[in-house]
């Protein structure tokens, strides 16, 4: 029997028509959530993401703020654009689309972001609560993404063994932190570049998420059967069969469908739960705002 769908998508749906709500209910009470988006370069990819991401504040009635910088931008140009942000009182959520040109420091200046505006969730800040196990932070959207995709599917990983593969910053190890966090309950093991015999250590796992920007690396052989697969990778893949030339792939092979108990379809899955999120912790923000100026 092939894996159920892990529907991002529709779950995606779902979180957005309860902002919508709350988005409504912030407007009314005079406080429009408000983000900003910046980003530098000319990578075509990343403008497309940043223009979802615009036309998903517009869908929801989030205002947003869209500043565009040159590739020659100095680092010292945006420093100056975050602190200005900072600074901006109706303003809720910033966000610097990644990749950075090769001439910047990315982790330093996201680290300029005030936390409560952080709506990446990559601040220390939010990154070190995250760690003591707290919820009072702004949580990084893909990681956060996938835990409610699986709640929304009615998942219960408390127990079970949970292999993550990646451990960056903004994926793998968030991810690890959430599945292992009190309320979550699993075990989990981090796999890197380094693991010694991934497809043995992949195998172990009862809920596999696969964040490596490898395409299609996990192969059906790695998977135990029955195992819920979250597949986070986006990757552009040639395809001449195709007009544009490439197509999109995960990190997981298309096999695994058959020895898997639910599978994350890419596109469709993670992807839009990333940005459902971004826009929750934008709302959130803005939820903060109000209460504070109410009080
Ligand atoms: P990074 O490149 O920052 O991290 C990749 C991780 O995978 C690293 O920890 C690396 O190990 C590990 N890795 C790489 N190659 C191998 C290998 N051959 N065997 C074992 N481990 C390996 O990527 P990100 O975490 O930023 O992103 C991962 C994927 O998720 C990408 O495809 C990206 O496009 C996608 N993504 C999707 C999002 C979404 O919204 N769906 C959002 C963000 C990312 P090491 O640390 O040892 O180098």
């Amino acid at each position: 029997m092939p894996a159920q769908r892990l529907d991002g998508k529709a779950c995606a749906a779902e979180v957005e028509a309860a902002l919508l709500e709350r988005v409504k209910t912030l407007t009314a009470n005079g406080t429009i959530p408000h983000l900003a988006v910046l980003i530098v370069g000319d990578d075509p990819a990343s403008h497309v993401y940043v223009n979802s991401k615009v036309k998903m504040c517009e869908r929801l009635g989030i205002r947003s703020t869209h500043i565009a910088l040159p590739a020659t931008t100095t680092e010292e140009t945006v420093r100056q654009h975050v602190a200005a942000l900072n600074q901006q009182e109706d303003l809720d959520g910033i966000l610097i689309q990644s990749p950075l040109p090769d001439h910047m420091d990315e982790e330093a200046l996201t680290d300029l972001i005030l936390p409560s505006k952080d709506v990446d969730g990559f601040h220390p800040q939010n990154l070190g609560r995250l760690v003591q196990g707290r919820r009072d932070g702004l949580l990084p959207c893909t990681p956060s993404g996938v835990m409610r995709m699986l709640d929304w599917a009615g998942i219960d990983l408390k127990g079970k063994r949970a292999v993550v593969l990646g451990r960056s910053r903004i994926v793998g190890m968030p991810a690890a932190l959430l599945l292992a966090a009190r309320g979550a309950d699993a075990t989990v093991t981090v796999a890197h570049s380094k693991t010694e015999d991934l497809p043995s250590v992949c195998a172990e796992a009862d809920v596999l998420v696969a964040a490596v920007g490898r395409a299609e690396m996990v192969q059906a052989s790695w998977v135990k059967p029955g195992a819920i697969v979250v597949d986070v990778g986006i990757n552009r893949v040639d395809d001449a069969s195709r007009e544009r030339g490439w197509r999109l792939a995960g990190d997981v092979s298309p096999e695994v469908e058959h020895v898997a108990s639910w599978l994350s379809p890419v596109p469709g899955g993670v992807g839009p739960m990333t940005i459902a999120m971004l826009m929750e912790n934008t709302v959130r923000s803005a939820e903060s705002r109000h209460v504070g100026g109410t009080e």
